[in-house]
Parts: C-alpha cells; sequence; structure tokens
C-alpha cells in the first residue's frame, strides 16, 4: 500500500529582517505514520523551518519568500497557527513554554481550546495523556513553574496531545534534559506514534537518539538538506557517523 504524504514542503526559502537568508530551498517530506526527524547542528535552520511550516515567524520578522508548503494537498502557507490546529498539525517549541503560574492539569486543559466536542471527551483525552505521562499524573496539581524540565517538556506535549492531532512538530524535546529522560521521552514519542497514530516532525541536535527513533531523516546544514534516508541507512553512513555521531 502507499504511503500517504502529510506535509510537503517544497524548496523553501526563508529571510529574516528582509536581509538574512537562512533556509535556502529546504524540501521534505513527512509521510502518515512515520517519526520524520530534522537534524543538524546549532543555527542550521531546524527551527526556522518548523516555524515556517507552522506560520510562526512573522513575529521574528522572517518570511518565506520561496517556495511552498502543503498539508494533506492543501497549501497551508497563508493559515495562521490556530487554523493550523484545526486541521490536525500543532507544534511544540523548543524550551518547552508551559505556563508557568498554572498547574500542569491547567496548562493541558488549555491545549483543548480548539475543542468543540464537548467536555466528556476532553476528560477522556486528559485520562489518555495521564495514560502516557504518569509524571505529570502526580504532579497535576503543582504550578508547571515548580516542576522539572523533564516534566515541562511532558506537559508541552502533553498539551499538544490535548489538540488531538494528526502530526506533532517537535523541536529539540531532548534540550538540556538528563540521558535518561530523553530517553524516557522519546520511547513515549514512539508509543504515541505507534500506538496512537499521531505523525511526528522532529528538530533534534542529539542525532544519536533521534535516529535510534526515527524513521527517516533530513540533515540540514546552514539552511539546505544536505543528506536524507531511511534513519537505518544514515546511522550506518560512514559521514553521518564520523561528523554526526562521533564515531570514526
Ligand atoms: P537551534 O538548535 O539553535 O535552534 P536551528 O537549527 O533550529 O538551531 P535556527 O534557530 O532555525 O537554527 O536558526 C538558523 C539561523 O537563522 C541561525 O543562523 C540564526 O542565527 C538565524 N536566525 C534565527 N532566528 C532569527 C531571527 N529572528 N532574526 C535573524 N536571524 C535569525
Amino acid at each position: 500500500a502507499q504511503v500517504e504524504t502529510l506535509l510537503e514542503v517544497n524548496n523553501i526559502e526563508v529571510i529574516y529582517n528582509s536581509v538574512i537568508l537562512v533556509l535556502k530551498g529546504v524540501s521534505l517530506n513527512v509521510p502518515r505514520g512515520g517519526i520524520t526527524a530534522l537534524l543538524g547542528g546549532n543555527g542550521a535552520g531546524k527551527t526556522t523551518t518548523l516555524k515556517a511550516i507552522s506560520n510562526l515567524l512573522k513575529s521574528e520578522r522572517g518570511e518565506v519568500t520561496k517556495g511552498s508548503i502543503a498539508y494533506r494537498g492543501e497549501r497551508v502557507q497563508d493559515l495562521n497557527p490556530a487554523d493550523l490546529v484545526q486541521r490536525g498539525v500543532i507544534q511544540v517549541m523548543e524550551g518547552r513554554h508551559c505556563f508557568e503560574h498554572l498547574t500542569i492539569e491547567e496548562n493541558l486543559l488549555t491545549g483543548a481550546y480548539t475543542r468543540r466536542d464537548g467536555k466528556r471527551k476532553v476528560a477522556d483525552d486528559l485520562e489518555l495523556v495521564y495514560g502516557y505521562f504518569p509524571r505529570l499524573k502526580e504532579r497535576r496539581g503543582s504550578q508547571a513553574g515548580y516542576t522539572s524540565g523533564g516534566e515541562q517538556q511532558m506537559c508541552a506535549i502533553g498539551r499538544a496531545l490535548m489538540s488531538r492531532p494528526e502530526t506533532i512538530l517537535l523541536d529539540e524535546p531532548s534540550m538540556g534534559l538528563a540521558p535518561q529522560l530523553v530517553e524516557e521521552i522519546f520511547g513515549i514519542v514512539k508509543d504515541l506514534n505507534e500506538r496512537e497514530g499521531v505523525s511526528f516532525l522532529l528538530a533534534e541536535q542529539n542525532t544519536n537518539v533521534a535516529l535510534r527513533f526515527a524513521h527517516y531523516g533530513y540533515i540540514l546544514e546552514s539552511g539546505r538538506v544536505v543528506m536524507d534516508g531511511a534513519a537505518a541507512d544514515l546511522r550506518e553512513n560512514p559521514d553521518v557517523k564520523e561528523f554526526y555521531l562521533g564515531m570514526s
């Protein structure tokens, strides 16, 4: 059976402040049911790519000046982020962005704001999120600002799940977290992918971990895709080993 392409980014160029060319023609596909990794070092353009997709560049004075972005075959470039959420695409930003003064549970409930299917379903989904993240259930009444970095990352993913997304754009989930927590979070991402059918586009500097959990990877360097392939192949590629996995 043919795999459906959910997200199709075709040759996009992004310019900040009308002069700084940051993405120089990036193309990538996110298939339904996959975990697709967007890899590359600091400043390669991963965050910019995700923000271009979810239309979050404007507040940074950034603009897509070339190329196209389609979701399920429809152009989404001019949608605002809330409309994109309605279509099933949500971004979890780097640095977590939970509301510090709200409790974990209140944070999760803010993720359901675009839903129109009633309180009962929202309550069911809260239980679903707590099923995947038992730590959040334990900390449900704590102010998010007082929880750990790992719990805040879980809260951010949990909140995204409350919108019942088809695709999550996940920016650097490993950032600042101890290796064991990174494993735990990636394990949950994998479960969500396999059991709930959520598709992921995952931006990561941690190539090693990302390629163990993803199905396919794109490697960005200075705003260009320099290599892409099945995760298993990239893991065995000599250049990837030398430059990104620290082995040679
Ligand atoms: P990181 O892991 O640091 O987020 P990244 O691969 O996600 O890296 P981007 O954040 O997309 O990279 O940044 C790509 C380039 O664009 C960098 O050179 C950065 O300095 C530049 N850049 C990012 N945001 C802006 C902005 N608002 N204005 C001007 N330049 C920017």
